[in-house]
């Protein structure tokens, strides 16, 4: 999938008073770096907007495409990016009125809303560990020019005063103050960055100015020591070999300079005491910079961009009633729980790619069982006896088409139990070595085709094990089901526990391990709820004691202790359910066979 080819990202950046410009820095080097996978749309002129704020004269042939809002309802955005480190509500209601439905992530959110968002990514240490879907430092732009600690001066001789492009607390003139007032540093040269938003500045003689530095990163290098606050320029000049001090407007944007190693000489106002210890001693200073650069560095791992993101919309696929909290959040997905229906399923960021082919049951199979399919294939037929004892179909002669069928064990233990088989199997080569084999009817396809293909055939029985979890619209499956049971007939299925024993004890573990292809996880109670919805009455739960014979044999007893404790409380793992289509007279239709 070309990156360039996928649909438009909205990026959000803030252009209010008082949150600086490093979160419209970022976007805009982001645009420009995918212009056309990325659209800005900055809330300075139109009704969103307070006003405008920041002079953005020398940033504009960088903004690519500033989006009317009115032309937002035009466009089919793949996601909203917010960049905004405290989303305002008037904002975020009326993106959510003018683009319902569009998917929404947050760069380092720090506003009520967070928990809210669909996808987080955070590109700073934050002082409590919050859950974010992605880490990844390498969003804020790194500066091309840098050089090495140990190429540092002895004595500080060009020293850099920025703080950001507004500096609302005016840190800028008390920290030119303090320096000037410093005797050993009289022959050094001070240059301050004044930002767009600085107005006239009134400094004195000999202080040279950089005014409204388009690309400050790239001019770090060329100072020996950086006095800036907590934030993008403070990590930029880390990375461009710049050792820095930092004077913070708040308590904390301190406990962050300090979490990340940074020397703090003040918060409100500069502290000039230390600020002159700092200065006096280089070398501590650099040693304690290149140490601070080095641990920002691990941990870095993660290679996810935001334009590799490309998410599904995030309602709920059993009931289709907009999402809840999010219960898990990892790189490529999060995990929810819908409030109406119990269902947790999951949004994917980045899409799927299993592929249904000789290789899922094959290689697949065996990394995660230890064998392969068709060797399981004993095996499976006999749990398939056992699942059947559960089916009646109160017919004679009754018939049952297993969806997703595989090979085919549980279609031979049904001939066996007397049924009429057929089979539905989207993989070809499996669908045809089922046919073969049990000589009977296996049509290779998904659900959608087959029941376009047969749109009034149903059967006694319907049955899909371990196969529901992978319909990424689950209720459009159900439905379907729903249609090819005959009234009085039994729809029966097998799927993970959300209720089991492995997500009680830890709900995150149990998510990162649920396969990338499991697109919800429903539990008993879940399940009850959706298949009422669909006609069905729930006639019994059971939780089979799985894979007992994969463990060795001490564990075999510990697991047949824990497996009769976890059947009693409802626990195992994984689950099936038995349930039947509710005749109601004069409603039904459909022919009978
Ligand atoms: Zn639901």
């Amino acid at each position: 999938m070309s990156k360039e080819g996928s649909k438009k990202i909205l990026a959000v950046p803030s252009v209010r008073r008082g949150n600086g410009s490093g979160h419209l820095h970022r976007m805009l080097h982001l645009a420009a770096k995918y212009p056309r996978r990325v659209s800005l749309f900055l809330d300075r002129n139109g009704e969103l907007s307070p006003g405008p704020t920041i002079n953005l004269k020398p940033y504009e042939e960088f903004i690519r495409s500033e989006i009317d809002f009115r032309r937002l309802k035009e466009e089919s955005w793949s996601y909203i990016l917010l960049d905004q480190r405290q989303t305002p509500l008037s904002l975020f209601a009326r993106l959510r009125e003018l683009i319902p439905h569009t998917p929404v992530a947050a760069v380092d959110e720090g506003g009520k809303f967070r928990k809210h968002f669909e996808y987080l990514i955070d590109t700073l240490p934050s002082l409590r560990r919050q859950e974010c879907n992605l880490f990844n430092p390498d969003l804020n732009p790194r500066p091309l020019r840098r050089r090495l600690y140990l190429d540092c001066p002895e004595r500080f001789e060009k020293i850099l005063i920025s703080f950001g492009g507004e500096d609302p607390r005016g840190l800028t003139l008390q920290t030119l103050a303090v320096v000037r007032s410093i005797p050993f540093l009289s022959r050094s040269a001070v240059t301050v960055a004044a930002g767009p938003a600085f107005g006239d500045l009134r400094l004195p003689p000999g202080i040279k100015v950089l005014y409204a530095p388009e690309n400050l990163r790239e001019h770090l290098s060329d100072y020996d020591c950086l006095i800036t606050s907590y934030g993008l320029t403070a990590l930029e000049a880390l990375a461009a070999g710049t050792p820095v001090i930092s004077v913070n407007p708040s308590r904390y944007h301190s406990r962050l300079a300090k979490k990340t190693g940074l020397l703090v000489c003040g918060t409100g106002k500069p502290d000039a005491g230390s600020l002159k210890k700092a200065l006096e001693n280089p070398r501590k200073l650099i040693g304690r910079c290149a140490l601070a650069e080095e641990s920002l560095k691990s941990g870095t791992e993660e290679s996810l961009s935001p334009v590799d993101l490309s998410p599904a919309p995030a309602s709920c696929p059993g009931c289709g009633k907009r999402k809840g909290n999010a219960v898990g959040r990892f790189p490529e997905r999060t995990f929810y729980r819908c409030p109406s229906c119990g269902l947790v399923y999951q949004q994917r960021w980045v899409p799927d790619t299993t592929v249904y082919n000789h290789s899922y049951f094959f290689d697949e199979y065996k990394q995660q069982y230890g064998k392969s399919y068709l060797d399981d294939f004993g095996h499976i037929r006999s749990m398939g006896r056992a699942r059947l004892k559960n089916i009646h179909t109160r017919k004679p002669d009754p018939t049952l088409l297993d969806v997703g069928c595989a090979y085919g064990p549980f279609l031979e233990a049904a001939r066996e139990a007397g049924f009429r088989i057929e089979g539905l199997e989207p993989s070809k080569e499996a669908a045809r070595w089922a046919a073969e084999h049990l000589d009977c009817k296996v049509s290779a396809m998904g659900l959608d085709e087959f029941v376009r293909k047969n749109p009034q055939k149903k059967w006694d029985a319907v049955t899909l094990w371990y196969v529901i979890e992978h319909f990424p619209d689950l209720e459009s499956a159900l439905l379907q089901l729903a249609g090819m049971v005959k009234p009085g007939g039994v729809l029966a299925l097998g799927t993970p526990n959300c209720a089991g024993i492995s997500a009680r004890r830890n709900l995150k573990n149990f998510l990162a391990a649920s396969p990338s292809d499991h697109y919800t996880i429903l539990s008993p109670k879940s399940v009850k709820t959706l298949l009422r919805q669909k006609g069905f009455r729930v006639e019994k739960i059971r939780i089979p004691v799985l894979h007992r014979e994969r463990f060795p044999v001490l564990l075999r007893f510990l697991w047949s202790c824990t497996g009769r404790l976890g059947r009693l409380l409802r626990l195992g793992d994984t689950f099936e359910v038995y349930a039947r289509r509710i005749d109601k007279k004069g409603k039904d239709t459909s022919r009978e066979e």
